[in-house]
């Protein structure tokens, strides 16, 4: 089972920190940077023996090096950004194993919002039983990546995968983007109550200052427009009122 730890950094950005709870052996997911994540593995008295990356952007593997120099960990990206990847040491496709401790995990392929995205799933090791998914930017609550470096139909592709995973699956995106992707949501569905009803509670829990990562796989089947979109050309044309939206 994983213990999981929510880590915000720079803007809007989540790092998290998953410990094994049977033999204590401890990762990094996306560490933006290193002082905070090294500041709660000590606080918890956690031992970061690998980094997993999802994709190359800055905010995502800014503080591989420091954290690599601080404590010995591996670090696990994307083979299609290899060269991009701070730190690399294990290069990984889809299918790929990867283990935190007694926590296995296997690697899914995501293209979209970068050529080599990836995901990693770690089925069985909530703390209910349920899938763990950390997704970077590919799935967001409510939302999905920009597509910089891919295309509509290979983030439709990239979606699908994610939303064929068990509904309890908990779902641990890099960004706090929720009650912007949820206004831009009532406008693509605007007859969805399930988007109402979720945006009304996201507002409220943000007014409390809580996060409203993870999601899951269910609710975003109910109220994501990108995973609900019926093709590529659909998603594509949401993705493009959503670049330029500003409400
Ligand atoms: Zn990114």
């Amino acid at each position: 089972m994983l213990d999981i730890v929510r880590i915000p950094a720079l803007s809007d950005n989540y790092i998290w920190l998953a410990r094994d709870s049977e033999t204590g052996e401890a990762a990094v997911i996306d560490p933006a940077e290193a002082a905070p994540t090294l500041a709660k593995a000590e606080e918890l008295g956690w031992e970061i023996s690998q980094i997993l990356n999802t994709h190359w952007h800055p905010d995502h593997v800014g503080g591989n090096a420091e954290i690599k120099d601080a404590t010995g960990c591996k670090v696990t990206g994307p083979k299609g950004e290899e060269e991009k990847i701070v730190a690399i040491d294990r290069a990984v496709v889809e299918g790929d194993r990867v283990a935190i401790g007694s926590a296995k995990g296997r690697v899914i392929d995501v293209p979209g919002h970068t050529a080599g995205h990836n995901a990693y799933y770690f089925e069985g090791a909530g703390k209910d039983g349920e899938g763990v998914l950390f997704c970077g930017d590919t799935l967001f609550a409510m939302g999905c990546g920009r597509l910089f470096e891919g295309t509509p139909a290979q983030m439709h592709d990239s979606l699908a995968k994610l939303a064929g995973l068990p509904t309890d699956t908990k779902v641990y995106c890099a960004h706090e983007y929720t009650q912007a992707n949820g206004r831009f949501a009532l406008t693509a569905e605007p007859e969805n109550e399930a988007i109402r009803r979720r945006q009304d509670q996201v507002i409220a829990m943000r007014e409390r200052g809580e996060a409203t990562v993870p999601t899951t796989i269910g609710a975003e089947l109910d109220t994501n427009p990108f995973v609900r979109a019926s093709d590529a050309e659909e998603l594509g044309r949401r993705r493009d009122a959503k670049d330029s939206f500003s409400g």
